[in-house]
């Protein structure tokens, strides 16, 4: 039986980030019903054990909701973080702290890095960040074995605490021994997308892809984070199936201030590829510790809706904040207040069949008065198609492919059904009247209109050619 929440008719989907505040069962379903469409597994801070844990958990959830729910397994990727350090000692303004590329004894002045040779690139007077840029020191001078900096302003250290420098990039992406294996246990464990951490070119993203079977294998996320993941994002979204703005990590490779206008350009890059982009990071931080965002917050999750994103992200505020569910359903409450703002979506990149077929659906449906599209769809694309238009009529996706239908959580204005292959046109004309007249999100009534997207021959990705218009 399927639940009735707020979340079916939502158009923006939320990805919560799994942690010590939820990733049990009961608060795994507190979230979904408060409107979490998405369940992050962050592999920087979690073991087998809890991966493993965390998947049945959600997968649980999933039944018992009836509605689907994916799990987007983040890859730590090739990230600099200090070694192991006193864990809440506090440095303060003046102090003097060396990194060195060895690790001696353990102490709050004396840091490590997993990635050490980056410290031959620094100079005096470079800026560095540790954590969300909580804690900023300065490069003071060179050591035979690191540099010595000077606390400009101070915090709690905490060991793995990430590690960004001014002007810094990583040679070349290399995924670690740890990213192989996360790899191969999330495949394992059938996640439903991979996102790539520190993505700089297209070849990051094969690399992951090789590993990855052919059929059925998760979509991949590319994390924008870096400068050079900024500038390749056209190249790299060509071989990636999706995006994420990683505002964190982004704001401590450039300077913090042009955050928003590439957030803007990196969610127009995916609505015209068709593909979909996750805002992350810091959107209702406060909430970590207090159980209303500030009204900064709640614009800037208002404004990464206008902007077109397919979904929003909570980090911190999920995993091991005081009100995690209070932070999804603040943000199921911006989403519908907003969704009506959203402005539609028109391309001029309408290279293929499928494009024209998806574009003239949308415009049917307005022009029709339809209340309804529903996408029939192997894959998820033609669905992803329709969705970019941000239209306003609701889209019901329907396919025999779970893994489509869970993938298509990522997706705006998408609520997927799973049903069995469809033979021929009768049966799929029965099929989308049932649907059109029960479906959670827009019943239709007898008479209104609703528009049908299909390909014929059935069952062949990238098929679409048919536009249909039906009475309920
Ligand atoms: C980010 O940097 O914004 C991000 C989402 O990455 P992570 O949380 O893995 O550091």
């Amino acid at each position: 039986m399927l639940e009735k929440t707020f979340a079916e008719a939502k158009t923006v989907k939320i990805v919560a980030t799994l942690g010590p505040s939820c990733r049990e069962r009961e608060a795994i379903l507190e979230l979904t019903r408060a409107g979490a469409d998405i369940f992050r597994v962050n592999l920087s801070h979690s073991s087998e054990d809890e991966v493993n844990a965390m998947v049945a958990n959600v997968r649980a959830v999933e039944k018992i909701v009836g509605r689907p729910l994916a799990i987007l397994a983040d890859l730590a990727g090739p990230k600099i973080r200090i070694g192991q350090t006193i864990d809440g000692a506090r440095l303060s303004a003046g102090d003097e702290v060396e990194i060195l590329t060895r690790s001696g004894e353990r102490s709050a002045y004396s840091l490590s890095l997993n990635f050490s040779s980056v410290l031959k690139n620094l100079k005096p007077g470079n800026g560095i960040y540790l954590g969300d840029g909580t804690i900023h020191l300065a490069v003071e001078r060179k050591l035979a074995h690191g540099v010595l900096t000077r606390v400009i302003s101070g915090g709690h250290l905490r060991s793995q605490m990430g590690f960004a420098a001014e002007g810094l990039t990583l040679k070349k992406f290399a995924l670690s021994s740890k990213d192989l294996q996360d790899v191969a246990l999330v495949t394992s464990l059938k996640v439903d997308a991979i996102a790539v951490s520190f993505v700089q070119t297209p070849r990051d993203i094969e690399a992951v892809r090789r590993l990855l079977p052919q059929n059925n294998r998760p979509l991949l996320i590319a994390k924008i984070e870096t400068v050079p993941g900024v500038n390749n994002a056209d190249k790299i979204l060509k071989i990636a199936d999706g995006l994420m703005v990683a505002r964190g990590d982004l704001g401590l490779s450039m300077p913090i201030a042009e955050l928003p206008h590439i957030q803007k350009k990196l969610i127009a890059l995916g609505l015209r590829n068709a593909k979909p982009v996750i805002t992350a990071t810091q959107m209702l931080e406060s909430m970590i510790a207090h159980p209303m965002p500030t009204r900064a917050e709640v614009t800037d999750v208002a404004n990464a809706i206008l902007d077109g994103t397919d979904a929003v992200m909570l980090s911190g505020e999920t995993a091991v904040g005081k009100f995690p569910a209070e932070a999804v359903a603040m943000m199921t409450k911006i989403i519908a207040s907003t969704t009506p703002h959203v402005v539609p979506r028109f391309f001029d990149n309408e290279a293929s069949i499928a494009d024209a077929v998806s574009s003239s659906t949308v415009a049917i449906a307005n022009q029709t008065g339809a209340k309804l599209v529903i996408v029939f769809t192997e894959s998820g694309t033609t669905a992803r198609r329709i969705s970019r238009h941000r239209n306003p009529q609701p889209i019901v996706a329907l396919s025999p492919n779970p893994q489509t239908i869970r993938q298509l959580s990522f997706s705006w204005g998408v609520s997927a059904q799973q049903i069995s292959s469809t033979k021929d046109f009768d049966d799929l004309v029965g099929s989308a009247q049932r649907i059109a007249r029960k479906n959670p999100v827009r019943p239709l009534n007898h008479g209104e209109v609703f528009v049908v997207s299909a390909g014929v021959p059935f069952g062949k990705v990238g098929s679409t050619n048919l536009a249909l218009v039906e009475r309920a």
